[in-house]
């Protein structure tokens, strides 16, 4: 694959859902993938990347920040709150937001340095007991703590069971983010990236089908 077919994919699913072209966010996950290969797809012009880990965030991306104009980045996987501070600098959206704690922290945090990223609350839509994220049934109350917190909430993100039909968590999801009155849905990724867009993901994170396999 590469960063443009999977964009004419992202649009044929845009319009078979009777939506805009463009109007899904296209997130590119560099995770554990060459340096060359970014470059490669910043070179061809895109701006939106996703990584897992702060550390391996920290490391590259201030240097493709600084060889690249507007690039926006998101952080994807667990956020510990002892690098809350850290990340408040480094991304400008932040999807795995999942507990109080880190909440009142990123609430902190907002407060003394004036800006804050863009937040999504990761929701555990399989209830998988290794999986972070807040149940389904604890969701409205989370957002409304985080709403209390005066925490910038885009929507909400989801990871689905890998066994599982993926689509039924989309669905889950798109229901608690209505109820919520929230907009922002960060869901489908290589494999199901259409069928989220079908059900009405804002921002989809594709990475091994953009880059290759990762090392
Ligand atoms: C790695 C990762 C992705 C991208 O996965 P691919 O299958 O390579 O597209 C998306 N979301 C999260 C949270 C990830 O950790």
């Amino acid at each position: 694959m590469s960063l443009a077919e999977i964009i004419t994919r992202l649009h044929k699913a845009e319009s078979a859902a009777g939506r805009a072209e463009g109007d899904t966010c296209l997130i590119a996950v560099s995770k554990r993938q060459p340096d060359a290969r970014v470059v490669d797809v910043l070179e061809q012009g895109h701006r939106v990347f996703g990584e897992n880990q702060v550390k391996e965030a920290a490391g590259k991306w201030p240097d493709f920040r600084a060889r690249f104009d507007g690039v926006e980045l998101h952080l994807l996987g667990p956020l510990q709150t002892n690098k809350a501070r850290q990340s408040m600098g480094l991304f400008d959206a932040i999807h795995s937001l999942d507990r109080p704690r880190l909440a009142n922290m990123l609430a902190r945090l907002a407060q003394e340095l004036g800006h804050c990223p863009q937040l999504f609350i990761q929701v555990n839509t399989g209830e998988e007991p290794q999986k972070s994220g807040v149940l389904p049934d604890d969701a409205d109350g989370f957002v409304a703590e985080c709403r209390a917190l005066d925490l910038p909430i885009a929507g909400l993100m989801c990871i689905p069971p890998v066994e599982e039909e993926p689509s039924l968590h989309f669905a889950l999801l798109g229901k608690i983010a209505a109820r919520n009155g929230l907009e922002g849905l960060s869901m489908g990724m290589s494999g199901d990236f259409e069928r989220a867009v079908a059900l009405g993901a804002t921002h989809v994170r594709v990475g091994s089908a953009i880059f290759g396999a990762r090392g």
